[in-house]
């Protein structure tokens, strides 16, 4: 069992200053397993997720990555903070959707995707753009690897960047709110292909206030608050059946 997880957090602390934002966080995600985090706004669910990808280090706690300690190596019995370039090493069985894309703007479609292969992963530029281009067959953007993000739909934008992040051959893939910031008739077809991420067994952790495709694709659904897991189920059970107080509070409020 423990082989196969794909993260594994174990009482995890993270403050910034003297607030805690996340408190004993303990969450196993399997290899194959698509894990939806939702909660009201502050609960931590950005602060998470950015400390699987070690973009926030942690106060306490560990964090595992297929079987790889985040952000620390143990040499001679002692933890070691990695440095900036070991960190870019580890980080690179992960990759990150954001919410505002976060597109290079001065660089097209093609170029936003080959850059980290070329340069993190050292692939062979050939190499890569032809990765690129069946990737941007997958979103649905053949035709346009030529294009600028400022040429392009919210919709768009959002399937570049997973084009982006798949470029790197990710083991597990995070998304901070992909669809938060998609006019609404563009969110069906960022969602529509993370849908099909997750039917090919892509890892993914994704936080998100959709919860009708969370009840429809995550294997587990998690809901935080205040800096902790307060409930973590099958999708069906915690939002038909919240345990919580909280949770039932919650999903009332987004589900009415
Ligand atoms: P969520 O994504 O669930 O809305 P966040 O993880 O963004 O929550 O934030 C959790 C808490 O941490 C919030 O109270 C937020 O204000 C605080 N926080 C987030 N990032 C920082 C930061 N860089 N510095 C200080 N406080 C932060
Ligand atoms: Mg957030």
């Amino acid at each position: 069992m423990q082989a196969a997880s794909m993260v594994r957090m174990s009482q995890v602390h993270k403050r910034f200053g003297m607030r805690e934002v996340l408190s004993d966080i303990d969450l196993s995600v399997q290899a194959g397993e698509v894990c939806c985090l939702v909660g009201p706004s502050g609960a931590g669910k950005s602060t998470l997720i950015r400390c699987i990808n070690y973009l926030e280090k942690i106060d306490g706690g560990s964090i595992h990555v297929n079987g790889q300690l985040v952000g620390y190596k143990l040499h001679k019995g002692r933890l070691h903070e990695l440095s900036e370039r070991e960190a870019g090493r580890s980080r690179a069985d992960t990759a990150m959707v954001f919410q505002h894309f976060n597109l290079f703007p001065h660089l097209s479609v093609m170029e936003n995707i080959v850059e980290a292969p070329i340069h993190v992963r050292k692939e062979s530029r050939a190499a890569a753009q032809a990765h690129a281009r069946e990737l941007l067959a997958r979103v649905g953007l053949e035709d346009r690897e030529k294009a600028y993000p400022r040429e392009l739909s919210g919709g768009q934008k959002q399937r570049v960047a997973i084009a982006r992040a798949l470029a790197m051959r990710p083991k597990l893939l995070l998304f901070d709110e992909p669809t938060s910031a998609l006019d609404p008739e563009l969110v069906g077809e960022v969602l529509s292909v993370m849908r099909s991420l997750a039917q090919e067994g892509q890892t993914m952790i994704i936080v998100t206030h959709e919860i009708g495709f969370a009840r429809e694709v995550a294997d587990t659904l998690v809901f935080m608050d205040q800096g902790k897991i307060v409930e973590r189920d099958t999708p069906a059970r915690l939002i038909d059946r919240p345990q919580s107080a909280r949770a039932q509070a919650f999903f009332n409020s987004i589900l009415k």
